[in-house]
């Protein structure tokens, strides 16, 4: 490990992962979200193994995101959501990378984009979370204005979809009411004589709970990373899924102090008894999260062992108590949990955040290194 810390990113498990969401979902065409680096994991590694799992299609977010897949050689069905003020949508459409469009000025957007190629338009519908898309009249606006650039020969109508608010509550009621919106949405778009395009509403929480929401394609993200979309749905072993990122480190440096030390920033951790201290070079820096302070825990030598004090920019002190260590034993921040590691919902749940946050934040000078048959090439999908 030359990097003073490294993310291993297991692809078997990631598959596995896309695996167990196809069973969960038969009838529908996998999305895998790759976002955000893949959510830390790495895109492109990540994205083809997804192709190579089989996935039909893959999303991200930003244009700049889905350029890169392309980039990197991905040629298959690809959906970039963000519509921002200002981007160039050019080279995107032209590379064959689908929009997306929340209201009409969004579509706008998209028509006079001056790419070579005929847009492919996913229009996305507020069914209830109120982040992207349109309801109402402005949704009848949008419809409508869609089903004229189609006519027009100017756009393809290549998509419909909505995100869901509450997909991690699965006994909230704002689910079914989306669902119900989202039909609604359907159906209008059909009433402008629109042949229906690809209906997508689930994600991972949804994926896994809600077979009406499967419709014809489900949008993957945080399950496909082992993760749980949320305590209300159980943990990763228990949804079936093998948390794919292991974070570890190396203590570097290991010292006895005495009852009363006070440790790291604001002395806010004192020692109650004679103990070891580690020192893992690793922090808020690296997007290991502060908030994580005097509460989250590390596995060292088969012993889970306390963050003592504050988390710092570029350093951790963990509290050994009496377990023999050394310089340069490795630490495991979290990891599948097979080695009695914690999870990244513990570190979430320390941090009083949520898992996606834990593995997307990390970054800086943390090495990424991806283990398991590594595809060579990237995929084309379908
Ligand atoms: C991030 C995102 C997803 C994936 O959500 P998960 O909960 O990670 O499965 C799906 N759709 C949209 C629009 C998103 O922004």
């Amino acid at each position: 490990m030359s990097a003073p810390a490294e993310a291993l990113v297991d692809l078997d498990a990631y598959r596995a992962n896309l695996a167990r969401l196809r069973e969960a979902a038969p009838n529908a065409a996998q999305m895998a979200v790759v976002k955000a680096d893949a959510y830390g994991h790495g895109a492109i590694e990540v994205s083809a193994a997804a192709r190579e799992a089989g996935a039909e299609w893959l999303g991200v977010a930003t244009i700049e995101e889905a350029r890169t897949l392309r980039r990197a050689g991905d040629t298959g069905p690809l959906l970039a959501w963000l519509n921002p003020a200002g981007a160039d949508l050019a080279p995107a459409i032209d590379a064959g990378v689908d929009m997306a469009a929340g209201s009409v000025e969004q579509l706008d957007a998209v028509l006079a984009a001056g790419a070579s190629a005929r847009p492919r338009v996913h229009l996305k519908v507020d069914t209830g979370m109120a982040r992207g898309g349109v309801r109402g009249a402005e949704l009848t606006a949008l419809l409508a204005a869609a089903a004229a650039a189609q006519r027009a020969g100017r756009i393809e109508i290549a998509g419909i979809f909505s995100h869901f608010a509450c997909a991690d509550e699965p006994a909230s009621p704002v689910n079914g009411a989306q669902e119900h919106a989202f039909t609604e949405a359907v159906d209008e778009l059909s009433s402008f004589d629109v042949e229906r395009p690809l209906r997508h509403l689930a994600n991972s929480a949804a994926a896994l709970t809600r077979p009406n929401a499967h419709l014809d394609a489900v949008r993957v993200g945080i399950a496909s990373y082992g993760l749980s979309p949320g305590p209300a749905l159980g943990t990763p072993a228990q949804l079936g899924l093998t948390p794919v990122m292991t974070l570890r480190t190396a203590l570097a440096l290991v010292r006895r102090v005495p009852p009363g030390t006070g440790v790291s920033y604001g002395h806010t951790y004192v020692t109650k008894r004679e103990t070891t201290l580690g020192l893992i070079p690793v922090g808020y820096g690296d997007g290991i999260l502060r908030a994580a302070s005097n509460r989250a825990s590390a596995l060292v030598n088969g012993e889970l062992v306390p963050v003592a004090g504050r988390v710092c920019m570029d350093q951790i002190v963990l509290d050994l108590g009496d377990t023999p260590a050394s310089r340069g034993d490795e630490v495991v921040l979290f990891g599948s949990g097979r080695l009695g590691e914690p999870l990244a919902e513990d570190w979430a749940e320390a941090a009083s955040t949520i898992g996606y946050e834990v593995v997307t934040r990390l970054g800086g000078r943390i090495a990424r290194r991806h283990v398991g048959a590594i595809p060579t090439t990237t995929g084309s999908g379908g």
